[in-house]
């Protein structure tokens, strides 16, 4: 059984198909919604474990700093404001300077986003770490629901320096500026917190890019019950891989990779101007990747009109058997 398929038989039916009208989104997006005294409350948990989400030995800083970009990204898929967060951590032995460096890590990474820690748990087992994330909805939520016929589709930043990095993980000794930097984006995702709240009233559907590109804007498209067709040659593949791999695996992982945390959405071609304002003002690129129709499930096509199936069944799945 598959991740997903776990989630929609056990998961999804947990309280029937309805929720009380406090509950805005349940169950499916990146993160739940829930109205709190009048306040829209963005929540939602990811869990790290060691061997699957970072490699033993991995500085316990970066570790620190990681699990709480790559939880706090949920948030910016939202276009939520994060604001409190909860940390539990399960450890085999208390040593303290791995303890003083993660925590380290935690700190700047919640600083910098502006964030609280709140609270947690500790307790003695196998190295992994869960991070709650609670953030208020300032603006309406965007859901991975919502996106409509016509729209064009489009992702934050450059793709495919996470899943380059995998073949990099806990190299040390003099490394080459571009394998420092791929390395760099895999410890320290930028969560896109700013750009998802300004670009709020333009998004119709969002999510963050935790397992592969195509795969994950596979959920825009079931949950919006649209066909989502994608320019293989507009995907943003980063620059900066193409000195590290072929130009083949860079797409792939570009693509189909994971963990880039940036964000894709969907947007009414009207306001293409704005957006691309927004994403210049913040320094950020934005690039519009295809667009949206009737019918449902994923395309990428090329310019020349090659349909390319298999970026969608690369990406990331915790039950899928590895060969
Ligand atoms: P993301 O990649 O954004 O963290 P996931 O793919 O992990 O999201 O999860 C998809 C949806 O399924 C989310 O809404 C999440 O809250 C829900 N979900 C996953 N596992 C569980 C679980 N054990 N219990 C309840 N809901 C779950
Ligand atoms: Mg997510």
């Amino acid at each position: 059984m598959k991740e997903k398929e776990l989630i929609n038989k056990f998961f999804i039916p947990f309280h029937g198909l309805s929720y009380p009208e406090h509950v805005l989104k349940g169950i499916g997006d990146d993160a739940a919604v829930v109205s709190v005294g009048g306040e829209l409350l963005a929540v939602s948990v990811d869990t790290m474990t060691e061997g699957v989400h970072f490699y033993p030995g991995i500085d316990p800083e970066d570790l620190g700093y990681r699990s709480i970009a790559t939880a706090i990204s949920d948030m910016a898929a939202m276009s939520a404001t994060p604001r409190y967060i909860t940390v539990s951590l399960s450890i085999e032995s208390i040593e303290k300077s791995w303890i003083e460096k993660f925590i380290k890590g935690v700190k700047a990474c919640i600083v910098q986003c502006d964030c609280y820690l709140v609270g947690g748990d500790t307790v003695k087992g196998a190295l992994s770490i869960g991070v709650q994330v609670m953030g208020v909805c300032e603006s309406q939520p965007i859901y991975r629901s919502g996106a409509k016929e016509n729209d064009l589709v489009a992702v934050t930043g450059f793709l495919g320096a996470a899943k380059t990095a995998l073949s990099f993980l806990g190299r040390r000794g003099e490394l080459s500026p571009d394998i420092k930097y791929v390395l760099q984006k895999y410890h320290r995702p930028s969560p896109r917190i700013d750009l998802s709240r300004k670009l709020n009233k333009y998004m119709n559907s969002a999510i963050d890019i935790s397992d592969g590109l195509v795969s994950d804007i596979g959920h825009i498209a079931s949950q919006s019950k649209k066909k989502i067709n994608l320019i293989k040659e507009s995907v943003p593949i980063d620059p900066k891989i193409l000195a590290l791999v072929t130009e083949k695996t860079a797409t792939e992982n570009a693509l189909a990779g994971g963990d880039d945390y940036e964000i894709a959405f969907t947007f009414n071609k009207e306001y293409l101007e704005q957006v691309n304002k927004i994403g210049s003002a913040l320094n950020v690129p934005i690039t519009v990747i295809g667009t949206v129709g009737q019918g449902l499930g994923v395309s990428v096509l090329s310019e020349s009109g090659e349909l390319f199936n298999d970026y969608a069944s690369l990406g990331f799945d915790h039950f899928r058997p590895r060969v």
